[in-house]
């Protein structure tokens, strides 16, 4: 059965991209003495976001070494034109994520994609990195993750819109859980996370795919 169109709420390292950014970020462009943020968020020392804002606030090298690196992320090559015909048929795209609009909207100006997007924002500075910031006056504010993904879905559920989520990381389950089976696409950890829970969702690849999904072109 084809949904009646609404809104495709997506992540986006991972989802509209190949790779993340904070694990190109870690493995080539931090030196292998950096502490282990991560294992610091695992064990609830530090936040999500200060995992994260650390992480990238370590980085010393160039700006255009680390455009480079954004550039390895691979966006989908699809998503220009899948953002195009979803848009014809009704639906609009919503990127959220709890990394950081500085590379987001690098990679989506240069493929020209224009969407709304919900991030934290940051900026680049020589010798100190990318230094990312909270969004604070978000509607979407969160102090553990900045930029809150799941509270996103949830205003827009709440706003009566038909909503599908797209997403591949653990931190995607909670917005994941919230849009109904066909609507919700997964791959890598949140479709581990799904399995086990026995919850439905689409299999995706690529971004791409989401879209001939949402289109009625695949089921
Ligand atoms: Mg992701």
């Amino acid at each position: 059965m084809t949904p009646q169109p609404g809104v495709l709420v997506s992540d986006f390292d991972g989802t509209m991209t190949r790779h993340d950014f904070y694990k190109l970020v870690i493995e080539s462009l931090l030196p292998s003495d950096t502490p282990d943020c991560w294992a610091e968020y695992r064990a609830g020392i530090i936040t999500h976001f200060e995992a994260l804002r650390r992480y990238f606030a370590a980085i010393r090298a160039s700006e255009a070494e680390v455009l480079a690196v954004v550039e390895r992320m691979e966006l989908d090559p699809e998503l220009p034109a899948a953002v195009e015909e979803l848009r014809r048929a009704g639906w609009s795209v919503v990127v959220t994520s709890a990394g950081c609009e500085w590379y987001i909207r690098r990679l989506l100006g240069a493929a020209g994609v224009e969407v709304e997007v919900h991030s934290n924002p940051g900026r680049f500075e020589t010798g100190k990195g990318l230094l990312m910031e909270m969004p604070t006056g978000s509607p979407y504010l969160s102090p553990m993750l900045g930029v809150d993904k799941k509270e996103v879905v949830r205003r827009q559920i709440a706003d009566g819109r038909t909503v599908a989520f797209a997403g591949d990381g653990f931190p995607d389950a909670e917005p994941a859980r919230l849009v109904p089976g066909d609507l919700r696409f997964a791959r890598g950890d949140l479709a581990n996370v799904l399995r086990e829970e026995q919850l439905p969702f689409h299999p995706f690849e690529t971004w791409g795919d989401i879209a001939r999904v949402l289109l009625g072109q695949r089921d």
